[in-house]
């Protein structure tokens, strides 16, 4: 490949601050929140113009739909975030469980609020494109916006990128699985004009079940068993009968999946029905064909849920996400990387930084918390090799990968974010380093700030 040489030049350094907090979703916005909670001045900064990721990027909503009677649940900034949002009437009872979807909307600016609260700096529609390393310690990064190149200077830097950005650039070890066996990237969609209380007669008269998943490339799984028979808000039959009658391509046998939430007002959010394999969510050429392919197939999806669904005969597309949504990329080589057996086998750690329930999601696993059954995170697998002064938080920690099939999910998230800003603070007020870091501290914060850490 041709290759250019780009001069060096002087940027300005815009801030300096004493937590950097890279990426604002689940686990960036929890780290932030923590951060700044336990006192120290916190930087969030992000690509985009709102704060909040999947949730308000991608329109992921179901933040806790995972949650039965017996679920021994996180604590802490997670609940947090469904507890706010539904104050704010920003959330929506979820259809499967005893849990609240998020209106990824208006989670927008609860996240807005929160952070204000906490008196975190927020800086949107800035990229971060590069570390700012002396020897091997990271001392901030070079962001990238309409304002040109500048640097942020911090003392301690968090990445929650979801894609290791920071980590990875800054030579920390991480590793991606072969693009055909990472997980499906997914154009979500939502759509206005749904008849209610038809769509709900509907869903009653022939309720769907985990068992109902399987036969179908993507959304066959592996359960224990107990999973098959509750109830999901599963959608394939409206897309066979599209097959059959010739309104889908026999290409399109993969559209299939599940639906959100439905408003009073007619709203179907949350359609993940559109799965795109093969896309590195790292390489932007990938990216680009799946953004195209999945509005392509997502216009179909909505043809034949308007001639096949019932309640949905003049509904339209109200929304697709902002972007699209990419479940799989970069983790890193952590001090401690998470197992199979710790998530599915209740891991107790001595550095906890918050529990989540064996809740496994991904890679063709299913296995929901219906036992009260749940594991501990540890502050280990928030720390990568290589580098000093950088945490990493959300679905990018260090495990494999039935671990990540658990850690991805959101209410995790914030539990390593929430970890991760509490460390952080406690590690610029002690001035000892993460890999030194008092965990004493670190847990007693935790706690302090509502976290369940045992
Ligand atoms: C289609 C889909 C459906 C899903 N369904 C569910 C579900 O139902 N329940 C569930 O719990 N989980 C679900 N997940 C998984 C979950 O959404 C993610 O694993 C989770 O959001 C990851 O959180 P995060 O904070 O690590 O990263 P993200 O939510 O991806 O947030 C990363 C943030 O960093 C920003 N960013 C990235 N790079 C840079 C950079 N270089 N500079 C500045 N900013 C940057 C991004 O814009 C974004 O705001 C789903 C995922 C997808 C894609």
């Amino acid at each position: 490949m041709t290759q250019i040489l780009e001069p060096a030049r002087a940027i300005d350094v815009i801030v300096e601050t004493d937590v950097l907090v890279v990426g604002s979703g689940p686990g960036g916005l929890a780290a932030a929140l923590a951060a700044a909670r336990a006192g120290v001045k916190t930087v969030l900064v992000e690509r985009y113009g709102c704060l909040g990721g999947n949730i308000t990027q991608v329109g992921v909503e179901g933040f806790a739909w995972y949650r039965h009677e017996k679920t021994v649940d996180s604590e802490g900034i997670g609940p947090e975030f469904e507890t706010r949002a539904r104050a704010m009437g920003a959330a929506m009872p979820e259809p499967q469980s005893l849990s609240h979807a998020l209106d990824a909307e208006m989670f927008k600016h609860v996240a807005d609020v929160m952070a204000q609260e906490a008196a975190v700096q927020v800086m949107l529609h800035r990229l971060c494109v590069a570390p700012i390393l002396e020897g091997g310690a990271l001392k901030g990064v070079i962001v990238e916006s309409k304002a040109g190149r500048e640097a942020i200077l911090a003392r301690r830097v968090i990445d929650a990128t979801g894609d290791a950005d920071i980590a990875f650039r800054s030579g920390a070890p991480t590793h991606k699985s072969p693009k055909e066996d990472m997980m499906a990237a997914s154009v979500m969609f939502s759509m206005s004009g749904v008849n209610k209380q038809r769509f709900i007669d509907h869903v009653k008269a022939d309720p769907q079940t985990y068992r109902d998943w399987s036969g179908n490339g993507e959304w066959d799984i592996e359960t224990s068993g107990k999973e098959d028979d509750m109830f999901s808000p599963f959608l394939r039959k409206p897309f066979k009968q599209a097959l059959d009658a010739g309104i889908l391509p026999p290409n399109l046998a993969t559209i299939a999946g599940t639906w959100g939430a439905v408003s009073d007002q007619g709203d179907l959010t949350y359609l993940n029905l559109i799965a795109l394999p093969g896309c590195d969510g790292t390489d932007p050429d990938d990216l680009t064909a799946a953004e195209i392919e999945g509005r392509r197939q997502a216009i179909y999806a909505i043809e034949a849920l308007k001639r096949f669904l019932p309640g949905c005969e003049t509904a339209k597309l109200r929304n697709f996400g902002m972007t699209l949504g990419v479940r799989d990329t970069r983790k890193i080589e952590a001090a401690y990387n998470l197992t199979a057996d710790d998530v599915r086998g209740e891991g107790r750690f001595e550095d906890s930084i918050g529990i989540f329930p064996e809740f496994i999601d991904g890679y063709g696993l299913l296995i929901l918390p219906t036992t009260g059954r749940y594991f501990h995170v540890p502050y280990r697998s928030l720390l990568p090799t290589g580098v000093e002064n950088l945490l990493v938080a959300g679905r990018s920690i260090g495990g494999d990968r039935t671990s990540h099939a658990a850690v991805r999910n959101m209410m995790c998230c914030a539990v390593s974010g929430q970890g991760a800003g509490v460390a952080a603070a406690v590690s610029v007020k002690t001035g000892r380093g993460f890999a030194e870091i008092d965990l004493a501290a670190v847990q007693a914060e935790l706690v302090r700030q509502g976290a369940r850490i045992h």
